[in-house]
């Protein structure tokens, strides 16, 4: 019932010449996706990849965005730009967002409202320390990070990404994800009612073309949120095809 989604995010890598691995995945991919597939470069890739996508099944989408539409914000892009050169997405509140620029609940919340009014769709990351996973309070901690974070409106998608797992190789217990999820699904449709249920729930931390089939296997992962092994077109499409 709910179309799994692969999205890749880039993060402060890739150059124009990168275009040629977006180019091998288009190639690979053309005509036959099974799920949805979203690749999230640097801002100033983004509308050279949508162009080079164009009537593809890849969308493009952004890391981060502001929360207003213009205005006196130094290095900041809006979401109504990223609309109108043609993402579709954007990833909201990343831990690396999160922990290198300070940001909270209440921004990514606001970050989400102006993404969905610009008609984006909001992919709005949470997930626990190590320290927090060891002290007990995982499930605690992504359920406030979700309270805080999540816009009046189910069009979205939430990221769990345990922050210890992203980029390092190591990934939580099967059933610690399978708990997580559930946990997150139900706190969606607590929110959202029946709607909550079409929320797509990606799972995010050293998924490799290794294990990414037992990982979207678990209930409740619809998908998921790829960094490192996002990079190079074959990885990633190993990991689309898992999905
Ligand atoms: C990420 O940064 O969102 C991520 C999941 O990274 P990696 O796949 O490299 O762990």
């Amino acid at each position: 019932m709910r179309r799994p989604l692969v999205a890749g995010n880039w993060k402060m890598n890739g150059l124009p010449g990168s275009a040629a691995e977006l180019r091998k995945m288009i190639d690979a991919l053309e005509g036959g996706e099974h799920c949805d597939v979203l690749v999230c470069p640097p801002f100033p890739l983004i509308a050279q990849f949508v162009w080079d996508s164009a009537d593809s099944g890849i969308e493009i989408g952004a890391q981060d965005c502001h929360f207003a539409e213009n205005g006196a914000h130094t290095g900041d892009v809006s979401p109504a730009l990223l609309a109108a050169v043609g993402a579709s997405a954007v990833i909201l509140g990343h831990s690396e967002r999160r922990a290198d620029h300070g940001e909270g609940d209440a921004l990514v919340k606001a970050k989400a409202e102006a993404a969905l009014a610009a008609k984006l769709l909001p992919v709005i990351c949470v997930g626990e320390t190590e320290a927090q996973r060891d002290s007990g309070a995982a499930e605690s901690t992504v359920l406030a990070q979700l309270d805080g974070s999540l816009p009046n409106s189910a069009a979205i998608v939430v990221a769990y990404e345990p922050v210890w797992a992203i980029g390092t190789g190591r990934v939580p217990e099967n059933h610690d994800i399978a708990a997580m999820h559930h946990a997150i699904r139900q706190a969606v449709v607590g929110r959202y009612g029946d709607a909550g249920q079409k929320i797509r729930l990606l799972y995010g931390g050293s998924v490799k073309p290794g294990n990414a089939k037992e990982i979207f296997a678990i209930e409740d992962v619809d998908g998921g949120l790829i960094g490192g092994a996002s990079l190079k077109a074959d990885d990633f499409l190993a990991i689309v095809a898992a999905a």
